[in-house]
């Protein structure tokens, strides 16, 4: 997807790139400093609404609070997803703290410590089981507190998922309990110790191929009937995951989230409506809900030329946006989409890499891209940042003061 498109997403106002209406630079004047991310509350909104009206109706919508933890932003979302999933005590507690009703709030994640697990059990949460001793230890802290916990197996599926830009699952995994291990897992369970709901598979993120997951989809669902039959109680929760990508770089083409949604629901009817019938089905999605809503806002400190190369150094840069610099579990580091977002129409004028300030070759944020010859003072706009942009870096790198983060 090319960077015009990004740009049209978002309002313009003559130069001026507009986020919720507001022109940048009156909105970096508002803010009061940069660099900063900024969140459009309307884009998440329309968001949901259509991977709701894509979805089959019985799926429920989970949001993956690590994708983006801003406490204004889960609160916002926790009004328009039925489910929140978290991944540590911390992510709990703001999902918590939103009011969202607890038996909907979903506990993923490999080393959940026994004051984790005791936080969970105690709000009524679903603990997603991710090994056997973490069974164990579950069942221990619900005798503890003298509460049932509610819990459902993370299952590492026999198959990977191609096409995800990180694989977590099939073959070794640190993430659930391996397929084939599962019916005598089950078989250790004592019914009054804790209540095994379903189970959740989760394989992998950022997936831009429709036939690819719903591909994935449909073996899920086949080990779902299989693991079924190893389960004393009804199924009564299966959550299939998610890992619908976004497009970053020019050559990524958008998901078909129609035709995801259609095959799972033809999927859905065929197979596990009838099998399963008291089976609550959901997707959790984190970085599809919000990656899209999001720009990270730095201004240019500094332009410089070096052998013939072009510089912009800005005040922000990987302490912030660390997957835009390439060091976010990317195999080939590509350019985020960016823009200078006070001077939209000025012709591009050549190649200029724009670094961060941080004293290491890493803080690359655009490697020779195609933009107006930058002044000092320019706002530099990085695109796709709503999501596994702030927490997903590394702030305290370098001492400089954290950035700003508003929802508009
Ligand atoms: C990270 C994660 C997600 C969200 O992944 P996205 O690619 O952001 O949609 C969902 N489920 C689990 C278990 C996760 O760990």
């Amino acid at each position: 997807m090319r960077t015009e498109e990004h740009l049209a997403a978002f309002g313009r106002d003559g130069a001026a790139l507009e986020v919720a209406g507001i022109p940048l630079e009156r909105l970096a004047a508002r803010v009061g400093s940069t660099p900063f991310f900024a969140y459009d509350r309307a884009a998440i909104t329309t968001r949901v609404a259509e991977v709701r009206a894509a979805l089959p109706d019985r799926v429920g919508l989970g949001y993956a609070v690590k994708a983006n933890p801003m406490p204004a932003v889960v609160q916002h979302l926790s009004r328009l997803v039925d489910s929140l999933d978290v991944a540590s005590a911390g992510e709990l507690a703001v999902a918590l703290d939103t009011g969202h009703d607890p038996a909907r709030i979903s506990f993923a994640g490999p080393g959940k410590t026994d004051a984790e697990l005791r936080r969970a059990v105690a709000a009524g949460a679903v603990v997603e089981i991710e090994s056997r001793t973490e069974l164990q230890r579950l069942v221990r802290t619900g005798k503890e507190l003298a509460v049932r916990p509610q819990a459902a197996v993370r299952v590492n599926p026999p198959f990977a998922v191609k096409g995800s830009g990180m694989r977590m699952g099939g073959g070794p995994q640190q993430f659930g309990v391996d397929a084939e291990m599962v019916p005598s897992l089950l078989g250790e369970v004592s019914p009054g110790d804790v209540d095994v709901l379903g189970f959740h598979v989760f394989a992998g993120s950022q997936n831009l191929r429709a036939d690819i997951l719903v591909e994935a989809q449909a073996r899920t669902v086949d080990l779902v009937l299989e693991l079924a039959t190893h389960l004393r109680d009804e199924v009564r929760y299966v959550n299939l995951g998610g890992g619908f990508g976004i497009p970053y770089f020019e050559k990524d083409e958008r998901l078909d989230l129609a035709l995801v949604g259609q095959r799972l629901g033809e999927l859905l009817d065929e197979r596990l409506v009838e099998a399963l019938p008291h089976a609550a089905v959901s997707l959790e999605l984190g970085r599809y809900l919000v990656g899209e809503a999001g720009v990270y806002v730095t201004q240019v400190v500094d332009v410089k030329e070096s052998r013939g190369q072009a510089y912009a150094v800005v005040d922000g840069g990987m302490h912030h946006q660390l997957a835009a610099s390439g060091n976010f579990g990317q195999v080939i580091r590509r350019n985020y989409p960016m823009a200078l977002g006070n001077r939209l129409g000025d012709p591009d004028t050549g190649p200029v890499t724009v670094v961060g300030c941080l004293c290491t070759p890493l803080d690359l944020l655009g490697d020779s891209v195609e933009l107006p010859r930058p002044d000092v003072g320019d706002l530099v706009v990085v695109f796709q940042a709503g999501a596994y942009g702030l927490t997903a870096s590394p702030t305290a790198f370098l001492g400089h003061p954290a950035p700003a983060e508003v929802l508009l």
